[in-house]
C-alpha cells in the first residue's frame, strides 16, 4: 500500500500533486486500483463531498452505479487499456454520488509515470471528471439571462435525463411569487428584476448540493431534487424554500432602498422511478399518465395552484386527487366554453315576496346549465371553475341578456341578477344601459346583486361602476350580507340600495338567539341607511313570521317558491288543439 501524502499544498509537494491541487478542473490521482492519493477541491465539489472525505477513498466506492452497471467507470478496463498503450481513455459516466444524486459526465483517464505524488515509484492514474450538467450550463439558451439559472428548455432536458435513470426518487418543486405582478406594476420592472434575482439567490442557497434550480419565465421557478432518501426529505426542502423566500427582500425602490415582502407558494411532486413513476404519496386518482418532463412540471404546478388556492405563501404536495381535480376542472372549462357557444345556459327564477302583504314583488335570476350528458347543473357545480378560468363574466352576461328578455316579456315584473366583481370592469353600467334601452325597459325594474366582498377592495373602477348604476337608476343589493367580514364604511360612500341577509342567519330562526340578534341588527342597519331589506333562505312559515315581525321588507326561500323556469311562474297558453283555446294556468 502506498502512503497518501497528508500535506495538501505545502512546500516540497511533488509537481503533479501541486498541479492537481491548484487546478480548476476536477482532478484526482489514484493508484491503479482506484484508491485516491490526491484530489482537488473541484473534484470534491463535484462529488458533493468535503476534500477530507476523499482521503483514502476508492473511486469505485465514491461513484456508485447510476442507471446501468455499464455506465459506471470500469477502472480495471481503463487501466488495462492505458497499460496496453492507449494514451488517454475517455469514458461516459452516469454514476451516483455518495449522497445519492446523479452525476452525468465524462471521465478522462491517463497514466503518469513520474511518481508525481511522492508516493513512491510506479505509474499512477490521473483522472479528470467533467460534469455534463455544468458544461451544459455554458451552452447558449440553457440559462436564463437575468438570473443565470437553468432555463426551461435546459431543465426539461435535465428532467428527461433523470427520468431515463429509472431508479430512485425524483422531486420537482414549482415556485411562484404570489404578488409579483403588483410589484412590477407599482415599483417598476427594474425592481421586479432585482426581486427575481434575489429569489434565485435564495433558492440556490436553500437547496441541497446537486439540486438543479431553474427559472421557467416571469416569476416561475423550479427546483429538481435528485438523490432523495424519502418523500419527507423533499417536503423539508420545499418547506425550507417557502420559508426562506417568504422573508422580506431589500430592493432599490424608485427613491430609496425598500423592503418587499412577497410571499411565495410552492408545489411539490415526488415520483418513485423504481415504481414506474407513480406519484408519492399515490393518494388515489387512478392510473397515472405516462411520465415525462412535461407531466412532472404540470403536476408540480397543479400542487402550486392548490397552495395558491389555500391562500398562498405555503407549500402543497401533489396527490392523485389533485390530478383528478385538475382533470375535472379542465373538462368543465372545455364543456363550459362549448355551453356558452351553444346556448346551454338557462335561467331559473325564484320569487321574492313582500313580507308586509305577501305579494310577489319580483324574482332573482339564478343560472342553470342544461348539460347534454350530466343533466341540469346547479351553480355550485360549475361557477367555481368558471371563476377560476375567467368565464364568470361571460356567464353573467348570458344570464343578464336572458333576464332582460324576461323583463321585456312580463311588463310588471322586477328582476335581480347576480354579478361577479370581475364583471364590473368599467364597461358594465354602459352595457346594461344599452340592454335596457334596446328593449325599452325602465332601469328601476332591474337590480344587480353583488357580494359584500366585491366592494371591500376599494377598487376605483368598481366604485365608478356603482355610481354609474345609481345614475342609471338600477338598484344595487348586497348579497350574502353578513358573511363578508368587511368594514361597513362603504355604505356611507357607495350608492347601495339594499341588503340581502345571508340564508345562514335565517336557517336557525326563530329559536337561535344569536341568529335572531344578527337578523335584528341587520334590518335596523338597513333602516338607518334607508336601504331595502331582503332575507334569503326562508324555509318555514315560522321564519317568515319572525322576520316580518322584525321589520324585514321582503324575503325569498323555498317557503315561498323554489327557483324554477319562467314557465313555472308565467305558464304559456297551451296551443289550441282544435276548438276553443284553454285558459292559462294560474301561477302558484
Ligand atoms: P345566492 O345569490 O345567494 O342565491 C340563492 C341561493 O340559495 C340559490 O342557490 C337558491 O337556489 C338557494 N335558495 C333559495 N331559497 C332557499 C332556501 O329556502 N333554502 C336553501 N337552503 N337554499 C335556498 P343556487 O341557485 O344554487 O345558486 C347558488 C349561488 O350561485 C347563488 O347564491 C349565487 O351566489 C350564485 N349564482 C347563481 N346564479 C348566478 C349568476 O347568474 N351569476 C353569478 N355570478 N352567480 C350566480
Ligand atoms: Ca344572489
Ligand atoms: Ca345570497
Amino acid at each position: 500500500m502506498r502512503d497518501r501524502p497528508d500535506d495538501r499544498g505545502g512546500a516540497g509537494r511533488p509537481a503533479l500533486a501541486s498541479a492537481v491541487v491548484s487546478s480548476a478542473l476536477a482532478l484526482a490521482v489514484t493508484d491503479l486500483r482506484g484508491q485516491v492519493l490526491e484530489a482537488n477541491d473541484a473534484f470534491a465539489r463535484l462529488l458533493h463531498l468535503r476534500p477530507d472525505q476523499l482521503t483514502g477513498g476508492k473511486v469505485g466506492d465514491l461513484l456508485a452505479a447510476g442507471a446501468g452497471q455499464e455506465d459506471v467507470l470500469d477502472l480495471d478496463r481503463v487501466v488495462e487499456d492505458l497499460l496496453g498503450g492507449t494514451p488517454v481513455v475517455m469514458a461516459d459516466l452516469l454514476a451516483r454520488r455518495p449522497d445519492g444524486s446523479a452525476l452525468r459526465g465524462q471521465a478522462l483517464c491517463s497514466l503518469s509515470h513520474d511518481g508525481g505524488t511522492g508516493a513512491g515509484a510506479g505509474p499512477v492514474l490521473l483522472l479528470q471528471v467533467v460534469d455534463s450538467d455544468s458544461t451544459d450550463r455554458r451552452r447558449p439558451g440553457d440559462h436564463d439571462a437575468l438570473t443565470r439559472l437553468r432555463s426551461r428548455h435546459a431543465v426539461v432536458a435535465d428532467l428527461t435525463a433523470r427520468l431515463r435513470e429509472r431508479s430512485g426518487l425524483l422531486g420537482v418543486i414549482a415556485c411562484d411569487l404570489d404578488r409579483f405582478r403588483v410589484v412590477n406594476e407599482s415599483l417598476g420592472h427594474a425592481v421586479g428584476d432585482e426581486l427575481l434575482v434575489g429569489v434565485a439567490r435564495r433558492l440556490i442557497a436553500g437547496v441541497r448540493g446537486g439540486d438543479v434550480v431553474a427559472r421557467l419565465g416571469d416569476d416561475e421557478f423550479v427546483v429538481v431534487l435528485t438523490g432523495l432518501t424519502d418523500v419527507a426529505e423533499a417536503v423539508d426542502v420545499a418547506h425550507r424554500l417557502t420559508r426562506h423566500l417568504g422573508a422580506p427582500f431589500e430592493v432599490d425602490g424608485p427613491q430609496q432602498r425598500r423592503e418587499i415582502r412577497c410571499a411565495v407558494s410552492t408545489g411539490l411532486v415526488v415520483v418513485d422511478l423504481d415504481a414506474a413513476g407513480s406519484p408519492c404519496p399515490a393518494a388515489g386518482g387512478g392510473a397515472p399518465p405516462p411520465l415525462d418532463a412535461a407531466t412532472l412540471l404540470r403536476d408540480a404546478n397543479t400542487a402550486l395552484d392548490a397552495a395558491k388556492a389555500a391562500g398562498g405563501g405555503c407549500c402543497r404536495v401533489f396527490t392523485g386527487a389533485m390530478r383528478e381535480r385538475a382533470i375535472h376542472r379542465l373538462t368543465v372549462e372545455n364543456d363550459l366554453r362549448r355551453a356558452l357557444e351553444r346556448g346551454e345556459l338557462r335561467v331559473h327564477y325564484q320569487p321574492v315576496v313582500d313580507l308586509r302583504d305577501g305579494h310577489r314583488s319580483g324574482f332573482e335570476a339564478l343560472v342553470r346549465w342544461a348539460h347534454p350528458q350530466r343533466g341540469l347543473l346547479l351553480p355550485g357545480q360549475f361557477l367555481d371553475v368558471a371563476e377560476e378560468c375567467g368565464l364568470l363574466p361571460a356567464v353573467d352576461a348570458v344570464v343578464l341578456e336572458q333576464a332582460l328578455d324576461f323583463l321585456a316579456r312580463h311588463p310588471d315584473v322586477r328582476v335581480a341578477v347576480n354579478t361577479s366583481a370581475r364583471r364590473l370592469d368599467g364597461t358594465f353600467a354602459a352595457d346594461l344601459a344599452r340592454g335596457l334601452h334596446r328593449r325599452g325597459l325602465p332601469p328601476g325594474r332591474l337590480a344587480v346583486e353583488l357580494l359584500e366582498t366585491s366592494l371591500a377592495s376599494g377598487d376605483p373602477i368598481v366604485e365608478r361602476e356603482l355610481l354609474d348604476l345609481a345614475d342609471l337608476g338600477v338598484a344595487v343589493l348586497l348579497d350574502d350580507f353578513g358573511t363578508g367580514y368587511s368594514a361597513l364604511s362603504y355604505l356611507r360612500r357607495l350608492p347601495v340600495t339594499g341588503l340581502k341577509l345571508d340564508g345562514s342567519f335565517v336557517a336557525d330562526l326563530p329559536e337561535d338567539d344569536s341568529s335572531d340578534r344578527i337578523a335584528a341588527a341587520v334590518v335596523s342597519l338597513a333602516g338607518s341607511f334607508g336601504l331595502s331589506s331582503i332575507c334569503e333562505g326562508v324555509e318555514t312559515a315560522a321564519q317568515a313570521e319572525h322576520l316580518a315581525a322584525q321589520g324585514w321588507q321582503s324575503a325569498q326561500g323555498f317557503h315561498f317558491g323554489v327557483p324554477a323556469p319562467e314557465e313555472r311562474w308565467f305558464p304559456r297558453p297551451l296551443a289550441p288543439t282544435g276548438g276553443t283555446p284553454r285558459a292559462a294556468r294560474v301561477p302558484t
